[in-house]
């Protein structure tokens, strides 16, 4: 795989894993004769942390697909596989640049503040201008979000949201929002009755070509004992259906389908053609009820109306405006209501515009932030999914067979989890970075430590999201078969979550007993009987006892 050109070149153009599309900037200004682009596979990006088979597989077939487009339009690469050894992409890097000693190196702006670090050090060191180049599949550069966030105390989604879509247009009415109201939430909490989601479409896989192939031997051959698997069983997951991607046309709904063989599919889109038919299928089929059933979650069924598409995005193969003018065209078409496609639209150029520019202008102090003082280790289970809370079990099993969650099971489930036990905020970063296939450093950090784990003491959320375990039973059917009951905080089958959650609120009276929305709860808590809130004390000390921690 490794194509040598010459010894010298003008430019080496570097194209890391999450920046596969060739509108980037990085395709401007080439001359063919002297420049050389560069991908490389390296096995830190699998170790460190410990990366979900599947998203090891993503990212790799991926890279390998569009290492194979650029080589089938005369494109000269250097790719180095697995195989070549290297550990890091500095190891790399210096190999290639003692190799070809470009004039000069380029690059989009990395989706990990530390690979940009390390590059400078390559750049650096090795005596080579480096130019970082803006990555414009975003709809704003960095440098918009530090205008609009000066001078603010706090940062809010909503109003930055609200700025985009005034200078893009996005589902506007002139100056006013379509409809006349800025977002439609207060439509999308919707939970299931007792029956459930009924019957949902089965989701996109795409059949294993070559390439993946090849690359999966490679994951099992390097990475043997990273977590989760690559082929889901497919009888734990009622509405996963192979589906060949060259083929796509609609099918009856038919839980049946479910139970076909998978062996040969792959759940996750490896280029932009599986990525825009993710993205017609999503629109087809699942839109319309996207809105009012995003917060819902069900026993085995991981997928519900979510797009999935977050992969394919944060891999460049598909772009937010293909997305959202899509989005708005269903709306105007009468294919899909507002509320689904207005609440769409705002996790794509709300929060996905908004967490990129938080990480960019809160690193790399981020990392160490730890404004509650979270101590504990994750508990095991997170590894195994072996736990006898029915609605842990689900979401890490899921997590486990797909590399998915959807957010509120991120936020509400495991999120809320490890923030009640007071983990360390470190910790659960590297937990969630390795563990989800769509993970990358920009998107999954300001989820986890500002929104999920309020490590940031309230720079990105108003609030800590906890809540009892009352939240997960009205969003869900898991409290049904469980052996915990939600309501109960001191009993022998209080639920976790809740007796968690009012011992968190017990380390952290002080802190939110002025809160607006908190400070109710902290009365709250100040009203049980002293009996009762040793009886919660004890309980936590149980139940740290109960969940081992360290072995992995
Ligand atoms: C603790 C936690 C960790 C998360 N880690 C990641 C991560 O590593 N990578 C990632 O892409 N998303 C992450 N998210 C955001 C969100 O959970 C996922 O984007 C979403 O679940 C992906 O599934 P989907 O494509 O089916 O999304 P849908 O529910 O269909 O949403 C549509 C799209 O909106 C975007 N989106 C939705 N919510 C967010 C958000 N909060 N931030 C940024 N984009 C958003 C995604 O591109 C997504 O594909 C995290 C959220 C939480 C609470
Ligand atoms: S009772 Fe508690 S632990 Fe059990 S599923 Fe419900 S929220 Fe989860």
């Amino acid at each position: 795989m490794l194509m040598n050109k010459s010894n010298h070149c003008r430019h080496l153009n570097i194209i890391f894993g999450d920046q596969l599309n060739r509108t980037s900037e990085i395709f401007h200004d080439l001359d063919l004769e002297q420049d050389i682009f560069w991908m490389a596979e390296v096995r830190a990006a699998s170790l460190q942390p410990s990366s979900h088979k599947q998203r090891s597989l993503l990212f790799i077939s991926a890279m390998r697909h569009f290492a194979q487009e650029l080589r089938d339009d005369k494109i000269p690469i250097i790719y180095f596989t697995l195989d070549h050894g290297f550990e890091t992409f500095s190891d790399a890097l210096i190999h290639s640049v003692k190799e070809c000693r470009p004039q000069k190196i380029r690059s989009v702006l990395p989706g990990e503040y530390a690979v940009l670090q390390a590059l400078k050090q390559v750049c650096t060191a090795e005596n080579i201008p480096l130019e970082i180049l803006p990555d414009k599949h975003f709809i704003s550069l960095p440098g918009e979000f530090t205008r609009w966030a000066k001078g603010k105390t706090e940062w809010r989604m909503e109003f930055w949201y609200r700025s985009l879509r005034k200078r893009t247009g996005i589902l506007m009415e002139g100056s006013k929002p379509v409809g006349g109201d800025w977002n439609y939430d207060k439509n999308n909490r919707g939970h299931f009755d007792k029956y459930g989601p009924g019957m949902l479409k089965p989701a996109l896989m795409f059949e294993m070509d070559e390439i993946t192939r090849a690359a999966q031997n490679d994951i099992e051959k390097y990475f043997p004992n990273n977590a989760g698997v690559i082929k889901p069983d497919s009888t734990k997951s009622l509405t996963m259906h192979p589906f060949n991607s060259k083929s796509f046309k609609p099918i009856s709904s038919n839980r049946e389908n479910a139970k076909h063989d998978v062996t040969d599919f792959f759940g996750w889109a490896v280029t932009r053609e599986q990525a825009l038919e993710l993205f017609d299928h999503f629109v087809q089929y699942h839109l319309p009820l996207f809105g009012e059933y995003q917060d819902a979650m069900w026993t085995h069924e991981p997928w519900l109306y979510h797009s999935r598409l977050s992969a394919a995005m944060n891999l460049k193969l598909l772009g937010p405006v293909d997305v959202l003018d899509c989005a708005e065209a269903a709306y105007r078409q009468g294919h899909a209501p507002l509320n689904a496609v207005e609440g769409f639209i705002r996790q794509i150029l709300g929060w996905r515009e908004y967490v990129r520019g938080v990480y960019w202008s809160m690193m790399p102090s981020w990392l160490e932030m730890n404004a509650l003082d979270a101590q504990e280790s994750l508990p095991d289970f997170y590894w195994t999914g072996d736990v006898d809370m029915n609605c842990l079990q689900q979401s890490l099993h899921q997590v486990l067979q797909h590399g998915y969650g959807h957010h509120i099971q991120r936020l509400m489930v495991t999120g809320l989890f490890a923030q009640l036990w007071q983990t360390n905020p470190r910790e659960i970063h590297e937990w969630y970075l390795g563990m989800y296939v769509d993970a990358v450093e920009w998107v999954e950090l300001p989820n986890v430590l500002g929104m999920s784990q309020y490590a940031d003491g309230g720079a990105m959320a108003s609030k800590p999201y906890i809540a009892t375990g009352r939240y997960i039973n009205t969003m869900s059917n898991y409290c049904d078969n469980c052996k915990y009951k939600p309501d109960e905080s001191d009993t022998d089958d209080a639920c976790p979550f809740t007796t968690l959650y009012w011992h968190f609120l017990e380390k952290h009276k002080e802190r939110f007993e002025k809160h607006p929305r908190l400070g109710v709860q902290v009365k709250h808590l100040e009203s049980m009987t002293a009996e009762k809130r040793e009886a919660i004390t004890q309980r936590v000390k149980q139940l740290r006892q109960r969940y081992p921690v360290g072995n992995y």
